[in-house]
C-alpha cells in the first residue's frame, strides 16, 4: 500500500507529510523536527548535508553552503560549493532526498509517490524541474499543486467553510494571492496572482541595508563570510520584531562593535516599498476574481513572513477583518499536499474535495500584423479554469511559405519580448500560392503543464504533443549527467545528524560571539567533542540536551 504523502518543496523550509488516520501527519526529520531548512552544505568529508545543520553552516561556511536556490530553479544558475558543482535542480532533489529518507525511517517502508506543492506562479519550466528534482531524488511526482490550493485544502478541512476566501501566501522567497470559493465538496480557484521575486528574504535584506547605510558602510568592502553573519543576524532581529519594544543587533566586524536598533515603526519606514508591493497582486487577483475586499469572507495567512506584525497589520487594513490563524501557517501547504495526495488515492477518511484551479498567467505565441512582428497572442488567458485547451487560427504570412515557426510564450505584456519564452519550434510547410492556415490548441493540464498541438488547415497534417515535458535546455545527455552526479555524492549519515547539528551550531553561535560568551562555547565545543570521542551514547545524548539548553538560553 502506498501512503499518500505531500510535500511542501519550500525556498527556506520544507516539511512531509503523510495521511495517515483519517488526518495529515507531519513527519520528523533526523533531529526531530517537522521543518527542515532547505539549504544544502558540504561538509569537512565532503559529505553532503541538508537541514538546520546546513543553515548553521551558511554563516561559517557560505562558500560551502547553498540556500533558496528554488528561485532560481529554471535558470542556468550553477552553484559551485567546495568544487562540486550543482544545478539549482541538483540542490532541490538533495532536499527531497532528505525528506524521502526522513519519511522511510518515519513508516518504515520505502516511499515513490508524492503529491508536491509549487508556487501557483511557476511557469512551465519551473515545474518540469520541480519534478525533475523529484526523478533525480527517486519520487515520483503524481501531481503538482499549487501551494495556495493546498492551503485552502487544509483549511477546509479544518473548519466546514463556505464563500469567498483569500489566501495570502508570504514566503522566504515568493508571494501569492489566491482568491477561491468554497462549496464543500468544491473547492474552485478564481483566480491567482503573485511575485515570483518577494518575500522574507527581502526584508532580512532592507534590513541589512539600513544596517549599511547607517554605519557608512559598503558591501563590496565587506567579505562574504563576515556579510552572511550579519544577513544572519538581521533575520534574527527580524523574527523577534514585536511591536515598539527595541530589539538590538550586535555586529563585530574589523575589531569593532556595530550596533543597530530596531522595532515594528521602524521596520514599517524601512520596509515601505516592500509592504507596497504587496498590495499589487491582492488588488490583481480580486479584479480578476471580479470581487470586491468587502465580498471576501475568510483572509486565510500562509507562509512563516505573514507572521510578522507590520504584515498582519498591512491585510487587516486593506480586508477590513482579522486574517485566520488557527493553523500554522509553516506547516498548512504540507498538509494540504497530503490531503491531496489521499484524495488522488481516494482514501476513504477524506471526504472527496473536487479542486478547480486556474492557469496563473496568460500563454500564447508570437505573431506579426502587417509589418509589425513581435506581438504576442494570447491562446489561453490569465485565470482560466484548468484543465484547458484551447485552439486559435493563424496564417502564414506569404505564399510560398517554407515553413512556420511557433513561438510559445508566457506573460501579460503585448510584445513577446517583454514576456518569457517558453519554448520555439518549426512546423515545415507545403509552399502552396496562398497564404495558410494553422490551428494552434494548448491543453494546460491540471499539474500546470502545457502541451500544443499543431494541424495545418490546407492538408490536415498534425503536430501532436509537440513541447517535450522535460526541462528546456536540458538534454537526455545532461539529466542523466544530473542523476550521475548524485548517485556519486555521499549523504551524511542520518543517525549521526542530531550531533553533527549541534557541532554546527556550536560553531556558528562561536563565530557570532566575541569575549566571554566566546570563551563559553568554546569550553562547550571541547565539552562535546570530548564525549563523542568517548562514544557513551547516554552521556552523548545528556550533554547534547544540556547544551542546547545553554544555547536556547543565550539566545544563540
Ligand atoms: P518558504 O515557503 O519560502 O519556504 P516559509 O513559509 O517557511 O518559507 O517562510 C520562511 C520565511 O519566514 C523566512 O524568510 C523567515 O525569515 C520568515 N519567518 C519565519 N518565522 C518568522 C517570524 N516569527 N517572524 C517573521 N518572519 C518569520
Ligand atoms: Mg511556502
Amino acid at each position: 500500500m502506498n501512503p499518500p504523502i505531500g510535500i511542501d518543496l519550500g525556498t527556506t523550509n520544507s516539511l512531509i507529510c503523510v495521511w495517515q488516520e483519517g488526518k495529515p501527519t507531519l513527519i520528523p526529520n533526523a533531529i526531530g523536527e517537522v521543518v527542515t531548512p532547505s539549504v544544502v552544505s558540504i561538509d569537512e568529508d565532503d559529505s553532503i548535508l541538508v537541514g538546520r545543520a546546513a543553515l548553521s553552516r551558511l554563516t561559517t561556511h557560505p562558500d560551502k553552503s547553498a540556500a533558496a536556490f528554488k528561485r532560481f530553479l529554471g535558470s542556468n544558475k550553477i552553484y559551485e560549493l567546495a568544487g562540486k558543482k550543482f544545478t539549482p535542480t541538483e540542490l532541490s532533489a538533495l532536499v527531497l532526498k532528505s525528506l524521502k529518507a526522513d519519511a522511510e525511517a518515519f513508516l518504515q517502508q520505502e516511499i515513490r509517490d508524492v503529491v508536491i506543492s509549487v508556487p501557483a506562479y511557476f511557469n512551465d519550466e519551473q515545474r518540469k524541474q520541480t519534478r525533475f528534482a523529484a526523478e533525480l531524488a527517486g519520487l515520483n511526482a503524481v501531481r503538482l499543486i499549487n501551494e495556495p490550493t493546498a492551503a485552502a485544502m487544509a483549511y477546509g478541512l479544518h473548519e466546514e467553510q463556505s464563500g469567498n476566501t483569500l489566501v495570502f501566501d508570504l514566503g522566504g522567497g515568493t508571494f501569492d494571492v489566491t482568491v477561491l470559493e468554497y462549496a464543500l465538496p468544491i473547492i474552485e480557484v478564481h483566480a491567482s496572482a503573485g511575485d515570483n521575486y518577494l518575500g522574507g528574504e527581502d526584508f532580512t535584506h532592507e534590513i541589512v541595508q539600513a544596517c549599511l547605510s547607517e554605519w557608512k558602510l559598503k558591501q563590496q568592502d565587506i567579505a562574504v563570510d563576515d556579510y552572511a553573519r550579519l544577513l544572519d543576524l538581521a533575520e534574527q532581529v527580524k523574527c523577534k520584531l514585536n511591536g515598539e519594544q527595541m530589539q538590538y543587533l550586535t555586529w563585530f566586524w574589523q575589531d569593532k562593535e556595530w550596533q543597530f536598533e530596531l522595532n515594528e515603526s521602524r521596520a514599517k519606514v524601512i520596509w515601505l516599498p516592500l509592504l507596497n508591493r504587496l498590495r499589487a497582486p491582492v488588488e490583481q487577483a480580486l479584479s480578476d476574481a471580479r470581487l470586491k475586499p468587502a465580498q471576501l469572507e475568510h483572509i486565510v495567512l500562509v507562509g512563516g513572513s505573514s507572521q510578522l506584525g507590520v504584515v498582519r497589520e498591512l491585510v487587516t487594513k486593506l480586508f477590513g477583518k482579522l486574517p485566520y490563524r488557527h493553523i500554522n501557517p509553516t506547516t498548512i501547504v504540507a498538509q494540504g499536499a497530503a490531503v491531496q495526495a489521499a484524495c488522488r488515492l481516494r482514501n476513504q477518511d477524506v471526504e472527496e474535495v473536487i479542486l478547480t484551479d486556474v492557469c496563473p498567467y496568460t500563454l500564447g505565441i508570437e505573431s506579426c500584423s502587417g509589418k509589425v512582428s513581435g506581438l504576442f497572442s494570447p491562446i489561453i488567458e490569465r485565470n482560466t479554469i484548468v484543465p484547458t485547451s484551447k485552439v486559435k487560427t493563424f496564417y502564414s504570412t506569404q505564399p510560398q511559405q517554407k515553413a512556420i515557426c511557433i513561438s510559445v510564450y508566457q506573460g501579460e505584456n503585448p510584445r513577446v519580448e517583454n514576456n518569457v519564452l517558453i519554448d520555439e519550434f518549426e512546423i515545415p510547410l507545403t509552399p502552396m500560392e496562398k497564404t495558410q492556415g494553422v490551428d494552434v490548441r494548448f491543453s494546460y493540464d491540471l499539474n500546470g503543464l502545457l502541451e500544443v498541438d499543431v494541424v495545418l488547415l490546407e492538408t490536415g497534417e498534425q503536430y501532436g504533443k509537440v513541447i517535450d515535458q522535460s526541462p528546456i535546455g536540458l538534454t537526455d545527455k545532461q539529466k542523466q549527467e544530473s542523476h550521475e552526479r548524485l548517485k556519486a555524492l555521499k549523504i551524511h549519515p542520518r543517525d549521526e545528524m542530531p550531533n553533527r547539528t549541534l557541532l554546527a551550531r556550536l560553531e556558528r553561535a562561536w563565530a557570532q560571539s566575541l569575549g566571554d560568551e566566546r570563551l563559553l562555547i568554546g569550553s562547550y565545543i571541547e565539552d562535546f567533542l570530548t564525549v563523542l570521542n568517548q562514544q557513551n551514547l547516554d552521556e552523548i545524548n545528556q550533554m547534547r540536551s544540556e547544551i542546547e539548553s545553554q544555547l536556547n538560553d543565550l539566545g544563540r
